[in-house]
């Protein structure tokens, strides 16, 4: 492959996800049906003068790009030294995996400027976040486990979103610890049933009741102002309205052939109120959506 290149990081959208009890590791098992939306960042990946070095406006902090690349050079990994410019559209710290898409997109790009062995390619992916496997190889799939342990599936039933951002964060530690405190978390019998219903309906079906966000409730009470953002949504036509991962972003869901039209016909009727809102359709087992032209200020 020549430099440079240009990689695309795919947002996802949990369609539901359920939480189990507390592993031994401290983390939640989850049940989550994770997509992969066109609202994508870009990563422009340029030879870099002196080593690597990442690039991101409206980040600060370490970024789990440079993590990423840290940890396949100590795997051995020698490509040459990289520039990692990132355009991000994918709100931050909102719930839509921003971080974990960024560092999935140049490990799906790392085979392609040096060699490097699948298993130690995924054993990083997974070292990086929970969030990260899935993203490496964007489309539908069920996640368990953390949320790593990951089945693969065809595309989804035609869906479109309507992505709501808030102008405020939410950190996931924060909205998890709120979960335990609400005592929100299901049992391990609840998880494997809600399993085998979602295994026997998707990737055909995607049934109603099946779509719920057991994280919502946390979300919610750490930001009341969120119940807003789902009301809009429902009157601006979505089928259905759920916070998105741990928040605070929210989605409106329309489903069936014409959703894209019917999301960005809800983008116009909300741009006041919301400014950052946009329309996105789901990328499939095939990427290569259109991305979405708005940069995030
Ligand atoms: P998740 O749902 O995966 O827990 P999120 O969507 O809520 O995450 P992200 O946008 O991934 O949140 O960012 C979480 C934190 O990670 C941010 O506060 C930011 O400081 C840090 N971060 C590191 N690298 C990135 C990146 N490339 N893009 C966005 N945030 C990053």
């Amino acid at each position: 492959m020549t430099l440079p290149t240009f990689e695309p990081a795919y947002a996802k959208v949990n369609l539901c996800l359920f939480l189990g009890p507390t592993r031994a590791d401290g983390r939640h098992e989850l049940l989550t049906l994770f997509d992969s939306l066109t609202l994508a960042d870009g990563l422009e990946v340029t030879p870099g003068p002196s080593g690597d070095r990442v690039v991101c406006a409206g980040v600060r902090g370490p970024n789990l790009v440079a993590d990423a690349l840290a940890a396949l050079r100590a795997a051995g990994w020698d490509a040459p030294g990289l520039r990692v410019a990132i355009e991000k559209r994918i709100p931050v710290a909102a719930g839509m995996g921003g971080g974990s898409a960024d560092a999935a997109a140049i490990l799906r790009l790392a085979p392609r400027l040096a060699a490097v062995d699948p298993d130690v390619l995924a054993e990083i992916a997974a070292g990086l976040g929970a969030d990260v496997p899935a993203q490496v190889d964007p489309g539908p799939s069920i996640g368990t486990g953390a949320g790593e342990v990951l089945q693969p599936l065809a595309a989804l039933p035609p869906y479109a979103v309507l992505v709501l951002p808030q102008p405020f964060p939410l950190s996931t530690a924060a909205v998890y610890r709120e979960a335990d405190r609400l005592g929100l978390a299901r049992t391990s019998d609840e998880l494997s049933a809600l399993h085998a219903e979602l295994t026997a309906a998707v990737p055909d079906r995607l049934p109603d009741g099946l779509i719920v966000n057991d994280l919502q409730p946390a979300a919610v009470s750490l930001a009341p102002v969120i119940e807003n953002a789902l009301q809009a949504a429902r009157d601006a036509g979505a089928d259905r309205a759920l916070v998105c991962g741990s928040g605070p972003t929210v989605i409106g869901l329309y489903t069936g052939g014409g959703g894209l039209e019917r999301a960005a016909a809800a983008v116009q009727t909300l741009r006041a109120s919301y400014p950052r809102a946009t329309a996105a359709g789901a990328v499939g087992r095939c990427p290569g959506g259109v991305l979405d032209p708005t940069p995030n200020e």
